[in-house]
């Protein structure tokens, strides 16, 4: 039987109607929650990545800012905008669009940034609050995961969970996730002896890897829910071939555009897999509906109280 498909973008366009639902009620009492987007230089990527969160905060009535610094930009001059957006207070949330450029320290960057407005998750402090299973502001994508498996039904706690990669964005933040939700989780990365085989262990496998296709059917238990983060761009035709001969919609598309967008998950998988989220349109909407979600609860969580004051009044 083949499996069922996991759809991101009803899920994400779910979690978009409660952020704006939220950020309604908020209106209410005065405060309205503000996200800056900090894009550095021209890397086309990144260009369409932000202007994809600009227009999410547009439809959800978020207000949103831009700063553009130059490619040439130092690490102090970095600094100094994201200490300035630190201080403002109808600045909720700070997202330093990465990657950075070679002669800034990305690390002192992120570091810098108020983890009280690190709405990716990614300061250290945010990083231990997930670990210790305190309230916090948690990485978009494994979040987005989360609520796709939970609001679709799928079993996590005291099932197996195996999580391939093991980055500071998506796998670690993953596996930490689904551990304080009570699966029993195992981590895999380029060093894991055997990985088809681990993976076969798994109820609910998370590939986050950054290679087309290469968790093919025989890295999957018959029944799995199998979830792909990869988002990997096909341009040649052999290895087009290998992932989506004989799929008319595909072909299409690649003779047009002379590439196609493919996850780290072969479409065979698809024939034994109990669910899966298909790329596009799995995991890559909930990323940014998570953003949304995120900036709301910075700004509940930092504001909160005048939240609450002001609706009492
Ligand atoms: P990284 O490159 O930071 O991490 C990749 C991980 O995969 C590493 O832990 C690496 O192991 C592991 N890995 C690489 N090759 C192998 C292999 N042959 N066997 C086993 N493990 C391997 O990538 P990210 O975590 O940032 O992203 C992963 C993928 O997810 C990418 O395709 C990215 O584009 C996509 N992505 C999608 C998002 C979305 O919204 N849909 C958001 C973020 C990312 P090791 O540590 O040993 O090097």
């Amino acid at each position: 039987m083949p499996a069922t498909i996991l759809d991101g973008n009803k899920i994400a366009a779910e979690i978009r109607a409660e952020a704006a639902e939220a950020v309604k009620s908020m209106a209410a009492a005065g405060v309205r929650p503000g996200l800056a987007v900090v894009l550095v230089g021209n890397n086309p990527a990144s260009e369409i990545y932000v202007r994809g969160k600009v227009k999410s905060c547009e439809e959800v009535g978020i207000y949103s800012e831009k700063h553009t610094p130059d490619e040439d930009v130092t690490t102090q001059e970095l600094l100094a905008l994201v200490h300035d957006l630190n201080r403002r207070n109808e600045i909720d949330g700070i997202l330093v669009q990465l990657p950075l450029p070679p002669q800034v320290d990305s690390k002192k960057i992120l570091l810098a940034v108020d983890p009280a407005k690190d709405v990716d998750g990614f300061h250290p402090m945010n990083v231990g609050f997930l670990s210790t299973q305190r309230p916090g502001l948690v990485p978009c994508t494994p979040a987005g995961i989360m609520e796709m498996l939970q609001r679709s039904g799928i079993k996590i706690a005291e099932q197996e969970a195996v999580v391939v990669g093991r980055s500071d964005i998506v796998g670690k933040p993953m596996a930490m996730l689904l551990l304080n939700s009570n699966a029993t989780v195992t981590v895999c990365h380029s060093k894991t002896r055997d990985l088809p085989g681990v993976c076969r262990r798994a109820d609910i496998l998370v590939a986050a890897i950054g290679r087309a296709g290469m968790v093919t059917r025989d890295f999957v238990r018959p029944g799995a829910t199998v979830i792909d983060v990869g988002m990997n761009r096909v341009t040649n035709p052999a290895e087009f071939r290998r992932l989506f001969a004989g799929n008319a919609k595909r072909e299409e598309t690649f003779r047009k555009n002379g590439s196609v967008l493919v996850g780290d998950v072969h479409p065979e998988v698809a024939e034994v897999a109990g669910a899966i989220t298909p790329v596009p349109g799995g995991v890559g909407p909930l990323t940014i509906a998570m953003l949304m979600s995120n900036t709301v609860k910075a700004a509940k969580m930092r504001r909160g109280s005048r939240v609450a004051e002001l609706s009492r009044a």
